[in-house]
């Protein structure tokens, strides 16, 4: 009798949003006149910068000709993409890692989400909280979090590690006293929070995890969206790091590739997990399970570092960034307390009076007809904060945060 991995049904529903669907539709419903405006988005809106559609264009008429014709990619992705990555994205600052160091994929979900099978039943994760879900929900179906405690919003088994307003939304390395997690996933800069650490901070993660022999999985699918000075554009940056990180980046929110699909992981050939080197482990795996990304994505990736492709994409994210400014400087003139939205597109606002991140959901959908992200649907931790996105139309984010203000 065939039976199922019973982790699956340890998931608890992810429906925040089909939740948030609903509710907006049961509205829309009662008041077809209303005039909603969606702040809540996740995903780039902006049209491919020109410079990667033209290599797009290009590698697609290459793969109509005989001569230029390419099947399978390479697994770990083609010289061209990964050569170019290591120069640009590391070599330049000043990190020391080489271009078979870096696994082209599909994106920075999948690869986060798989990691986790390179390593040992046994290991605790430690996440922060509020977390984007796919760090817990992939250790669930691993049988590594051990059952979801409903009355906490927790599973047992999984350290969560505070981000608040006391600690800048970025968690402090556990005391000496506690136990070390021995997978420790941190986000910077982050989502949902729009937060981002220092060097120092990172520093002493990345000095912590050696001592204790755990494994960072340092997600920087945001880097892209830095723009101060001492905020780290790669956990590479920190010395030490090659012997105790995994990086995982996207060309996601870089370069609007949400629809193309395009990401890369950093293993070291450095990195062990109780003595074993891992990136072994991640090629076998990435050999066995995947045939790469396709030949005109990898190309149309090429094309963002090329200096045209570099001064378009920059445009695109200076442009959300604008966005994000006006949702920021709103809120504050209005008296809400917000953070987030300087170093990354998310925009985190504390809910007034301590209202619940549902409850103010409710609120600013029927008094505003603004659509957002309630902070609890992140973790626990979220719960009286609400995420806004800076990935809007520049006149419906201008009339939300007016719409907002005048709440
Ligand atoms: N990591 C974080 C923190 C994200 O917020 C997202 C997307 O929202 C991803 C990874 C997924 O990136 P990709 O589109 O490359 O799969």
């Amino acid at each position: 009798m065939a039976v199922i991995n019973k982790n699956y049904l340890k998931l608890p529903g992810n429906y925040l949003f089909s939740d948030i669907a609903k509710k907006v539709n049961m509205y829309k419903e009662a008041h077809p006149e209303a005039d909603i405006i969606r702040l809540g988005i996740g995903d780039v809106t902006q049209p491919i910068a020109p410079a990667v559609i033209e290599a797009l264009q290009a590698a697609v008429y290459e793969m109509g000709q005989e001569k230029s014709f390419r099947g399978y990619a390479p697994d770990l992705g083609y010289d061209f993409l990964r050569d170019v990555i290591a120069k640009e994205d590391f070599a330049k600052r000043g990190c020391d890692i080489t271009a078979d160091e870096i696994f082209v994929s599909d994106g920075a979900k999948s690869d986060c989400g798989n990691i986790q099978e390179i390593f040992g039943e046994d290991n605790t994760i430690a996440v922060c909280d509020p977390v984007y879900p796919v760090y817990v929900d992939s250790n669930v179906m691993a049988g590594r979090t051990g059952t979801y405690d409903e009355s906490a919003k927790r599973f047992r088994d999984v350290v969560y590690m505070p981000c608040t307003e006391a600690n800048g939304f970025a968690p402090e390395v556990p005391g000496e006293n506690e136990k070390a997690p021995d997978l420790i996933y941190l986000c910077f800069p982050n989502n949902p929070t729009g937060a981002v650490i220092t060097k120092d901070r990172l520093q002493a993660w990345v000095d912590y995890a050696r001592k204790h022999d755990s494994v960072i999985l340092y997600d920087a699918a945001y880097e892209a969206y830095i723009s101060e000075e001492n905020v780290p554009h790669s956990i590479y940056e920190c010395e030490g790091a090659r012997e105790c990180a995994i990086e995982f980046r996207s060309f996601s929110k870089t370069a609007g590739f949400t629809g193309l699909r395009l990401g890369f992981t950093v293993v070291p050939k450095d990195l062990t997990a109780g003595g074993e080197k891992l990136w072994p482990l991640w090629a076998r795996r990435h050999g066995t399970k995947y045939n790469g990304a396709p030949y005109i994505i990898q190309r149309a990736g090429e094309a963002v570092y090329t200096p045209e492709g570099r001064r378009q994409v920059k445009e695109q994210i200076a442009w959300y960034m604008g966005n994000a400014k006006i949702i920021l400087d709103g809120l504050r003139s209005a008296g809400f307390e917000a953070s987030g939205g300087v170093n990354a597109p998310y925009i985190w606002m504390k809910t007034p009076k301590g209202m619940g991140s549902w409850e103010f959901f409710d609120l600013l959908l029927q008094k505003a007809n603004v659509v957002g992200t309630p902070g609890v649907g992140f973790g626990p931790g979220g719960e009286h904060f609400f995420r806004l996105t800076a990935f809007g139309n520049r006149e419906r984010t201008i009339e939300a945060v007016e719409r907002i203000k005048n709440l």
